[in-house]
Parts: C-alpha cells; structure tokens; sequence
C-alpha cells in the first residue's frame, strides 16, 4: 500500500506523544507530574453536563442543519457581540467538532496549492499540519522575546509575497501566555488590509486572561473593514473544560461561512448534536464558572510563574493568559550538558517524573512549555523538583 504524498508530510503531535509517555510512566507505577496537558483540569459544569444528558432523554440525537442548530448560532451571535463588539448573522456561524475542525476548515476552503499563510512562530503545532493538509505553506515569522513573541509588523512584511493569502493572529497565545495589545492588533490589521489578506484570528483562549492591563481584544472589532476581512475562531474547550466535547466555531462572512457550511456537510454532517446542546448551556448560561476557573488559573500562573523566575538557568516569560508558561532553557541545556531542550526534558522527565513540552515543534527549539492546568499542590511539588535538578546542572 503506497500513501498519499500529503499524508507523508505530516508530523505526529509531539504534545499527544509527550502526555501518552508520561502517562505510560504513570500508568507503571512511576508518580509523574504532568506539564505537557493542553487542556483544562476541571470538570465540566454541572449545568452543562446536565443539557447534556437531558439532550439524550428529548432525543436531541439525530442530524442537525450541518453548520450547526440555529439556537447555539444564535446564542453565538449574542456571545459575540456582548462580549466582543462584533454583530453577526447566525447565517455567518459554522459550528464544528471542535475549534481545530473549524480552523481546517478555514484552511480548506480558502488555500489553493502552494498558497502560503503566514504563521508567528513560535505557533500551535497544528497550524502548519493543517496549513499542509489542505495544499497550503507554512511560511513562518520569527517572533522572539525581544517583542514579547509578537511579530512586527516590518516582520510580517518581510515575510507576505504574492502567493501569501492569510495570516494567523492567536490571542491569548499558545505556546507563550502572549496577550496582543490593541495597538499591536491594529498594526496587524492595517498591514492585512494593505496587502489583501485573510486574518485568522484564534481566540480559543479568550476567557482565560489575567492581567488587567492586557484585556483581551478581538482584530475583527477594529473597524469594518478588517471585520470583513477576518475569520474569528473561538469554542467551548478550553473556557468551560469541555474539549471532550468538540465544539468549536467561526464567525466570518457570509460567503465563506456558506462554503465552509458545504465542505463541513460532506466531511462531518454537522457537529454532535448532544454536544451542541451542551455548548447552548455553556455559552447562553450562567458564566460564574468562567470566572471561577480563571481565578483558579490565575493563582497557578503566579505560583508557578514566581517558582521559575528564581530557578537559575531558566529564563520564564510572564504569561498574562492561556495556561502556559513559555521558557527558555539554553542556559540549563549549556551548563547541564543537554543537547537540546527535547534531551532536557526527557531527562527531567525520567530523572524526576517532570513532565514538559520541548518547543522545536512549535517553532521555537531552546524552549519549553509548562502548561499549568495542574492543582497548586501538584505545581509546588513539580517546582521543588525542577530546581533540585537545576541545582545539580547549573
Ligand atoms: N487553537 C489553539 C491555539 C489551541 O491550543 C487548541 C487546542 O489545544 C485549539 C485551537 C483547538 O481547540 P479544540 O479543542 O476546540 O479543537
């Protein structure tokens, strides 16, 4: 059996890879301290585990309209314009198995062949898989911690050629915490209406925000024109712990929504029907449990964001959302003999049962990632390990 040429060019998430190792460690009896996950600890509201069920009972378990029911688009429409300014049709929301559905959608109905999408590196390792799948290129813009990993704009223009057909803006970011600034955002805006590009703006993460002088701001609010010319995507996973779940969703034009409509009828139907119930009750009710969890995150961040700023050898940019902790470990790979942060953490992880996520994948070799969806006992306990092992390697 030969397979296709495509398929040959994908990488196997390392992310996944990293979880299953350590978790094979665990299940054979080693303790293991899990800082690769990519998801939120907490369970899913009661509320929204119930619509659940009671969708089961009313029988909510046939196909629905594939771009999902016109009760979740429609409370989607209410979500985006209360909490981001944004006014939609419920005919301009495709509701998907999950946000990464939704961005492969996106990506398959806008790239021709050898059509390139810019991507800020450092990235969530799916984008160029997916940029790859549907015929796309990656073409990546280096943006280090001298500008708090966000690319300039004299960056991105560099980086556009003819054949460039979109950009990726994700904030709050995955890997970095990395939050844009109003400011910052409108620079991208402006440079995308200038050289005719497609803005894809990731906001998965949205809820998850920590500092008030970085609130979260979407680039489809900055005015009518970027508006048109940008595909907001946002879900349900990370902000109300439901990414078992798989429910995601764009808002876009009309035109693109209706085409991602039609792409999405023949690959999936339409997202699960229970699910969409499910993520009617998270986003139309009661939002107590967002703060909730924000809140809980926020006290991880800063207990493990003070931990490794005293750990000589790693160097921790600040994350003011998401649940991650970006770090540089150059320094601790030179002195400790590490070849590279994938030995660093493999070393960790056999030495201590420290689990984390080498960044080459995401475009940043030298880099780690700490997410920090663990409780604070299980942090404390992982930092106290981390810088016995930095001590010996310093
Ligand atoms: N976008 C980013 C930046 C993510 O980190 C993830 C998940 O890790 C997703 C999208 C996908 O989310 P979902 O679970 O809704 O597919």
């Amino acid at each position: 059996m030969t397979y296709s040429v495509k398929s040959g060019s994908i990488k196997p998430s390392s992310t996944l890879a990293l979880s299953a190792r350590a978790n094979g460690l665990r299940a054979a009896g080693r303790a293991v301290l899990n800082f690769t996950v990519g998801e939120p600890d907490f369970r899913t509201p009661a509320h929204i585990a119930q619509a659940g069920i009671q969708a089961i009972i009313d029988g909510k378990t046939r196909y629905t309209p594939s771009s999902g029911t016109e009760s979740l688009r429609r409370a989607i429409c209410r979500k985006l314009k209360d909490d981001n300014g944004l006014e939609y049709r419920s005919d301009q929301i495709v509701v998907s198995n999950g946000a990464k559905h939704s961005l492969y959608n996106i990506f398959t109905a806008v790239l021709n062949e050898g059509d390139e999408v810019l991507i800020p590196a450092p990235y969530w390792l799916s984008y160029p898989e997916m940029v790859k799948l549907a015929g796309g290129t990656p073409a990546f813009v280096c943006a280090g911690p001298e500008n708090g990993f966000k690319p300039t704009v004299r960056q991105l223009e560099a980086a556009c050629t003819p054949r460039t057909k979109a950009v990726i803006i994700n904030s709050p970011n995955n890997p970095t915490g990395c939050v844009y600034s109003r400011a910052e955002l409108e620079g991208v805006a402006e440079f995308a209406l200038r050289r005719g590009l497609l803005v894809i703006s990731d906001e998965i993460y949205e809820k998850l925000i920590y500092d008030a002088d970085a609130p979260h701001v979407s680039i489809a609010s900055l005015g009518g024109d970027i508006f048109k010319q940008t595909v907001v995507v946002n879900g349900v996973s990370k902000s109300y712990a439901m990414t078992g779940w798989r429910i995601g969703y764009t808002a876009s034009s009309g035109e693109l929504a209706e085409i991602m409509g039609n792409i999405q009828s023949h690959c999936a139907s339409n997202p699960n029907s229970i699910a969409q119930e499910a993520a009617l009750a998270a986003i139309a009710g009661p939002q107590d449990c967002v703060e909730e969890m924000r809140a809980g995150f926020e006290r991880r961040r800063d207990c493990i964001y003070g931990r490794l700023s005293g750990i000589k050898g790693i160097k921790a940019a600040r994350p003011q959302g998401a649940f991650y902790v970006f770090a540089d470990v150059s320094e601790i790979c030179a002195s400790g003999g590490f070849a590279d942060a994938a030995a660093f953490s493999e070393r960790l992880l056999d030495d201590c049962g420290v689990a984390v996520v080498p960044c080459a994948d995401f475009g940043m070799p030298g880099f780690v990632r700490f997410s920090f969806s663990l409780s604070l006992e299980e942090i404390t306990k992982g930092m106290d390990l981390l810088e016995e092992f930095a001590k010996k390697r310093g």
